[in-house]
């Protein structure tokens, strides 16, 4: 397996900083359908700030830890302190270890997740972020279990991300703002499930061999 140094997962971070920046108004669209229309900007402001503060040379646990940190600082609305708890449990999950395999990401994605839980209370088939989280850690690990490299398995992830995301579409919202509008937010994909497949897609795009 292609083991991640802290500069690979520094590039995570840089290149899902573009992706953001290049899909904020397609995000904000999509929270303006069903919350309060600033997704796109809020993550953009985040994940600039995680960029400046990204250590010039450090292990890649304390790369998602400063990434993490910063997006908390910087990010309002709900998702900075779910985006900004997900990269830090993630970051925390990873330690010291000068490189991680594929079973240490995993394990990493599976914490981050686990922290936006606890985080946030959300269910599966609440129409959040974790509704593409999940099944995203999920087929990570599946992979992992079918022999696939960290590649593969970050791969299987993305996609699993991008269909979790599809799925929102017809849920009905029961966290975050857009359960304020109850059955109206039927029909509309949820924000924060759109933006994770976007910075997983970001993670698959800088893992392929
Ligand atoms: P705000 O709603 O405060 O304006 P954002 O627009 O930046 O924050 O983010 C909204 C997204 O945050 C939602 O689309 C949803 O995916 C996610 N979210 C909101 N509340 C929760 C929660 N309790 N648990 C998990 N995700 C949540
Ligand atoms: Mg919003
Ligand atoms: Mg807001």
């Amino acid at each position: 397996a292609v083991p991640v140094h802290g500069a690979g997962l520094g590039a995570w971070i840089r290149h899902a900083a573009e992706l953001v920046s290049a899909d904020a108004e397609r995000l904000t669209r999509l929270d303006a359908a069903i919350g309060d229309g600033d997704h796109g900007h809020n993550l953009d402001r985040g994940f600039r700030a995680a960029v400046e503060a990204l250590p010039a040379d450090a292990p890649p646990g304390k790369v998602l830890v400063a990434a993490g940190r910063a997006i908390v600082s910087k990010t309002g609305g709900a998702s900075g302190p779910l985006y900004g708890t997900l990269l830090r449990r993630a970051g925390k999950a990873l330690g010291d270890a000068d490189e991680v395999d594929a079973a240490a990401l995993g394990s990493a994605l599976r914490a981050g997740l686990d922290g936006v839980r606890d985080l946030g209370k959300a269910a599966d088939g609440d129409k959040t972020m974790v509704d593409a989280l999940a099944p995203a850690v999920a087929a990570y690990e599946a992979a992992l279990a079918d022999g696939s490299d960290l590649a593969g398995c970050v791969r299987a992830a993305a996609d699993a991300a991008a269909q979790g995301a599809d799925d929102t579409v017809p849920m009905q919202a029961r966290k975050g703002r857009a359960s304020y509008l109850g059955p109206r937010s039927v029909g509309h994909m949820d924000p924060g499930a759109s933006s994770t497949a976007l910075i997983l897609r970001g993670l698959a795009d800088v893992t392929q061999a």
